[in-house]
């Protein structure tokens, strides 16, 4: 398999929340790692949801992502091994939430997440995928920052654009006035159910709107998707045949072509 020696790093972000962005981040890092890519997922969200989902128990975060921020731990320090193999996760805390009031005042605020993933540490993985709390905060603006590529999961429901706007709003800005290299990979629908006319309406109409920008594969609302976090493992691993799995593998192998990362044969 070909790497190049830094990896894609990529915030899967919408300021909306339960639009499907943790369940993004578990089950395309899952996906990702079955087909043998390394994959290092940082929860960036104080709720820890990608954490939990991936059987991180609360006493085994003594270290997380906000010492990595704070600076009083380095990367091989905060991170974990999964359920996964070739996946391992920096785990998240409620400390989290305090990290704008911690760094307030400090120049280099924004640049945190960026300056930690600088480490060669992480030059052994091929992904980086950081689950993004919701909303632009501090904590969303590291990640812009520390970011490749940006993934938008969109939930097929009436206000799906409601914000959209605001949120690419945002990645221009952070392109144009600190990370020039940052680009939109693509809207990832979420949560669409065939039976519902109006997610076919919403899928359609954000298409129209946004053309290529939205990936092909549109994960379907699937109850076992819902049901893996309580078993702490990805979904890929509690029923890799569900449809929700499926979805995930195919916009694994979507992410890949998008990312001009060759599918292994
Ligand atoms: P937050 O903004 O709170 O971080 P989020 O954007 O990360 O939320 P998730 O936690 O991934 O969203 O999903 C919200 C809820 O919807 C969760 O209970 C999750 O299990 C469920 N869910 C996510 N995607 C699907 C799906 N495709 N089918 C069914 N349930 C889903
Ligand atoms: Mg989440």
């Amino acid at each position: 398999m070909s790497k190049s020696s830094r990896p894609k790093i990529f915030a899967i972000t919408n300021q909306k929340g339960g639009v499907g962005k943790t369940t993004t981040t578990i089950n395309l890092g899952t996906a990702l790692a079955a087909i043998g890519r390394k994959v290092l997922l940082v929860d960036l969200d104080p709720q820890g949801n990608a954490s939990t989902g991936l059987g991180i128990s609360r006493s085994d975060r003594e270290l997380s992502s906000y010492d990595l921020l704070t600076g009083a731990a380095t990367i091989s320090q905060v991170l974990k091994e999964t359920i996964v193999p070739g996946m391992h996760i920096i785990p998240a805390t409620v400390d989290l939430s305090s990290v704008d009031v911690e760094l307030y005042g400090q120049n280099d605020r924004n640049r945190r997440l960026e300056t930690a993933l600088e480490s060669t540490a992480i030059d052994s993985y091929d992904y980086v995928l950081i689950d993004c709390p919701p909303s632009l905060n501090l904590l969303t603006i590291n990640a812009l920052i520390a970011a490749t590529g940006v993934l938008v999961p969109l939930q097929c429901e009436f206000f799906a654009l409601e914000g959209l706007s605001q949120l690419l709003q945002t990645i221009r800005e952070v392109r144009e006035s600190a990370n020039a290299q940052l680009r939109l990979q693509g809207i990832v629908l979420t949560m669409y159910d065939a039976r519902n006319n109006l997610s076919g309406q919403v899928a359609q109409d954000v298409r129209d709107n946004l053309g290529d920008l939205v990936f092909k594969t549109i994960i379907p609302r699937n109850v076992r998707l819902s049901e893996a976090p309580s078993h702490a493992i990805p979904a890929l691993i509690y029923d890799h045949r569900s449809s929700g799995s499926i979805a995930y593998q195919k916009l694994a192998a979507e992410v890949l072509r998008r990312a001009k990362d060759e599918v292994a044969a």
